[in-house]
């Protein structure tokens, strides 16, 4: 039984791109990889490598630098090491068919006392980050089954405004964005699209129509 055989058992090698299921070391030992994935939901893929493979975990709402915010994460098969350079698309049809965009990579440091193996049996992986967009402190930690939570802990790299996913939303190796990955591989753009930040303030210019100002006025002469 090896670590990859869900990997394996859940994908057709002829048909995505993806890369096969091999164990290995990346030249660091201690990579780490964020995918933003437009497959039937939008989520964050966040995967850490440990012991030849990608311990993984899929991320709805994506990190928050926030230290008040808890991001659920679910524990999903590990993934080879050569993943973390995937960026491209799915097809339509295969599991986790959609667009896969780089969103962080780097290294990470295990803080102790534990080591990343016992520290994955406790449920309680504390981490530094050192990535493009993700940096310091982290906790990942258990609450039941597949399930843990990512928080960012209280450093310099915390931020309770700056909303990372959001301001931050390019592929760190290209700088498309999903909709760019897509138009350029043969995917669904559209469907990528749906999955790229949409502006964050309303249009500027609409702050009162004039039939609203009207309505105002008339209705503040009518008072009796
Ligand atoms: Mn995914």
């Amino acid at each position: 039984m090896s670590p990859l055989d869900e990997y394996k058992k859940k994908r057709r090698f002829g048909s995505t791109p993806e890369p096969p299921p091999e164990s290995k070391r990346s030249g660091s030992g201690c990579s780490f990889v964020v995918q933003k994935h437009r497959a039937s939901h939008l989520h964050y893929d966040f995967r850490m490598e440990h012991d030849g493979v990608l311990k993984s975990w899929a991320i709805p709402k994506g990190p928050s630098l926030d230290p008040a915010v808890k991001r659920l994460a679910m524990a999903v098969e590990d993934h080879p090491v050569d993943y973390s350079s995937f960026e491209g698309i799915i097809p339509e049809g295969e599991y986790g068919g959609g667009t896969v965009m780089v969103w962080d990579r780097g290294t990470y440091a295990v803080e102790g006392p534990d080591d990343v193996a016992t520290a994955l049996d406790k449920g309680d992986l504390k981490f530094t980050l050192h990535g493009t967009k993700l940096k310091g402190s982290w906790v990942l930690v258990r609450t039941r089954n597949r399930q843990w939570l990512l928080i960012k802990h209280r450093d310099r790299y915390a931020s309770s405004n700056d909303d990372i996913t959001a301001t931050a939303p390019t592929s760190v190796i290209t700088g498309r964005k999903l909709a760019d990955i897509a138009a350029d591989e043969g995917g669904d753009v559209e469907k990528a699209a749906s999955g790229d930040q949409p502006p964050p303030a309303p249009p500027p210019g609409k702050r009162s129509a004039p039939s609203a100002t009207r309505a105002a006025r008339s209705s503040r002469t009518k008072k009796p």
